[in-house]
């Protein structure tokens, strides 16, 4: 046997499972097809800009994050708790009034806050508030407009600022992902204050990766999987792997390619990096557009932000980056430089013409679908030595994926106890 246990995957689940069977003193080989960890969590220098593919922010609160991640060594840089929302000419910062108390009084008496939106939106809530575990499970679940009506959450705070803001978290623009995935996800953007790596989100798996005895094999993918009498052989491009079991932490796309599961539905997105030369002074905030009639963004852009004016490092000094989104769920998904261009001209009411792009990351399986009824599957054997995880088993996040792989680790541990 090369191997107690062989990963397939150095995503974020893969990376945690192996540490967890490294930790009872198995022998772990992890396997991955890129040429460096991070899956689905990676990050481009470009021209002196960190550029992740594809926007995405850590939040400490997620107890897996607490738990299992050395946070100060990541030196995260904070993002705002709260929006900026475009309205037509108009432009109002709503912020969490305790964290950022500047912004406390425009926010409690905004147009789009009234008392009745701000109600109905904490009765949406209350599934998530008097339930403290972190389990994706509440008592019922809907979709997430469903949900919204139900509750009576019908006004501003919800058309022109969640709609977009949580359609840009999820991917999904049609309303249709699970409410409760929703709400616990709403639940730790209140309880943590979100930010990035101080040399980009890269460095969250790569941290995992360095408490690995044996360094990841990078540009190995594994071809086949089969189950022999005492354990697994996979294949790969420089030859056969032996194992006592494996675990496919693949990703949702590609779990098909090694199980007999059925390939999960994915959501996917686009991001957008520019160089922009000029002080833009948006705030550390995400920026969504509220200015179509009846809400949602007027263009392709569902969020925008000055990323460098809350993550410094992702910049040389003196210059800004900006990421804008756009979702693939959207016939404008893949719309064009000039189109997302002129997009972000009138959102930062400035002229863009002397931007550069930096990079443009099409990500189409980005995230696991989470339709209702929201499940928390867990790690799946598909064979009597061949487990499954990742995100698409559990929920479809940073501390999904994190939770995923741990159970996956704990799950062979198990199994492999004399
Ligand atoms: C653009 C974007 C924004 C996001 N925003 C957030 C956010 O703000 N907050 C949040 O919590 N989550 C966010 N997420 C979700 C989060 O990043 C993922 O849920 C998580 O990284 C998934 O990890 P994973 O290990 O399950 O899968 P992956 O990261 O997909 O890892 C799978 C790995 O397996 C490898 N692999 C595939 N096939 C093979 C093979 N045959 N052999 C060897 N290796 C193989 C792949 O190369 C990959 O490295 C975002 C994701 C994206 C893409």
């Amino acid at each position: 046997m090369d191997a107690d246990v062989i990963v397939i995957g150095a995503g974020l689940a893969g990376l945690q499972c192996a540490r967890r069977a490294q930790r009872s003193g198995h022998s772990v080989m992890v396997l991955e097809a890129e040429d460096a960890v991070g899956g689905r969590v990676r990050t481009d220098r470009v021209d002196g800009f960190l550029c992740d593919r594809g926007f995405q922010l850590l939040n400490p609160a997620y107890p897996a994050v607490r738990q299992w991640i050395d946070v100060p060594a990541l030196e995260l840089q904070k993002f705002g708790v709260g929006v900026v929302v475009r309205s037509g000419q108009t432009t109002t910062t709503l912020a969490h009034p305790i964290r950022h108390p500047r912004h406390a009084l425009a926010t409690l008496h905004s147009e789009l806050t009234p008392v009745s939106d701000v109600v109905a939106f904490v009765r949406w809530m209350v599934p998530a508030l008097l339930r403290r575990s972190t389990a994706s499970t509440f008592a019922r679940d809907e979709t997430l407009y469903a949900s919204f009506d139900a509750a009576g959450f019908t006004g501003r705070l919800r058309r022109d600022v969640i709609d977009t803001f949580l359609a840009g978290v999820l991917a999904d623009s049609s309303g249709e992902s699970s409410a409760n995935y929703a709400r616990q996800l709403m639940r730790f953007f209140a309880a943590g204050v979100p930010g990035l790596p101080h040399t980009g989100m890269q460095a969250l798996p790569e941290q995992m990766a360095a408490s690995l005895v044996k360094p990841v094999r990078l540009g190995t993918a594994a071809r086949d999987l089969t189950e022999t009498a005492d354990g697994v052989q996979v294949m790969t491009d420089s030859g056969t792997i032996r194992a006592r079991v494996a675990v496919v932490a693949v990703g949702p796309q590609n779990v098909a390619d090694l199980t007999d599961l059925s390939t999960p539905a994915t959501r996917g997105l686009t991001t957008w990096w520019f160089r922009a030369p000029a002080l833009l002074q948006a705030g550390p905030f995400l920026m969504v557009d509220a200015t179509r009639p009846g809400g949602g963004p007027a263009g392709p852009i569902w969020h925008t932000a000055v990323v460098s004016e809350a993550a410094p490092s992702y910049a040389p000094t003196g210059e800004n980056l900006v990421e804008a989104t756009t979702l693939l769920d959207r016939p404008d998904g893949l719309a064009g430089q000039a189109d997302v261009r002129r997009d972000l001209a009138r959102l930062y009411q400035t002229s863009t013409r002397d931007w550069e792009v930096l990079a443009h990351h099409v990500v189409p399986h980005a995230l696991p679908a989470q339709r209702p009824p929201l499940e928390d599957l867990g790690p799946k054997w598909t064979g009597s030595r061949t487990l499954v995880a990742g995100d698409h088993r559990g929920t479809g996040s940073i501390q999904g994926a994190l939770n995923s792989g741990d159970r996956a680790g704990r799950t062979v541990v198990d199994f492999l106890a004399p």
